[in-house]
């Protein structure tokens, strides 16, 4: 199957609580609001791990990083993106380009876009014109709509890296 592209896609949602920074895409958003979580709580780069990750068939965002471990308490998640790019490396696989949704009321992200895809696209060794990231409101209606929760979601395709055979090997663990 070498040479033929895969799809990965990802989803997240984190709490929306007082107290904490709204990071997505790794550009902090001024906000009220933001994520509740174990890392800086970026949904978006999370989605986008679990879709580059889901892709190659090499386990979740927990596998690798799990809420457990303390390395992880308030780290910036675009560890967690450059960790899931060097692991697709590995496996003979780079993004071709992704494409990311954000939900969330507000504030609303259209003034952030721009950093946001250059955010993305520096932590992934990507151009900017292979990421896309758009902005969508819950409609005042179930946990975005309330405020409650920020959600993402990502496609990714990924594409074999030149002149680098694709591991058909399993890590360990990821049967
Ligand atoms: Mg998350």
């Amino acid at each position: 199957m070498n040479g033929v592209p895969r799809i990965g896609q990802g989803w997240d949602r984190h709490r929306l609580v007082p107290g904490r920074p709204l990071v997505l895409g790794g550009v902090a958003v001024p906000s009220d609001l933001g994520e509740d979580g174990h890392s800086d709580g970026d949904a978006l780069l999370h989605a986008i791990v679990d879709a580059v990750l889901g892709a190659c068939a090499l386990g979740d965002i927990g596998t690798h990083f799990p809420p457990s471990d303390p390395r992880w308490k308030d780290a910036p998640s675009r560890l967690f993106l450059e960790r899931a790019v060097a692991l697709a490396r590995e496996a003979g696989w780079a993004i071709g380009n992704l494409d990311a949704t954000v939900v969330l009321e507000s504030p609303r992200l259209g003034p952030h876009m721009a950093a946001m895809r250059a955010s993305i696209a520096e932590i992934a060794g990507l151009s900017v014109d292979r990421v896309s990231v758009k902005a969508k409101t819950g409609e005042r209606v179930d946990a975005t709509g309330r405020r409650e929760a920020v959600e993402a979601q990502a496609a990714v395709l990924m594409v074999p890296v030149p002149g680098r055979p694709v591991s058909l090997v399993s890590p360990p663990g990821m049967g």
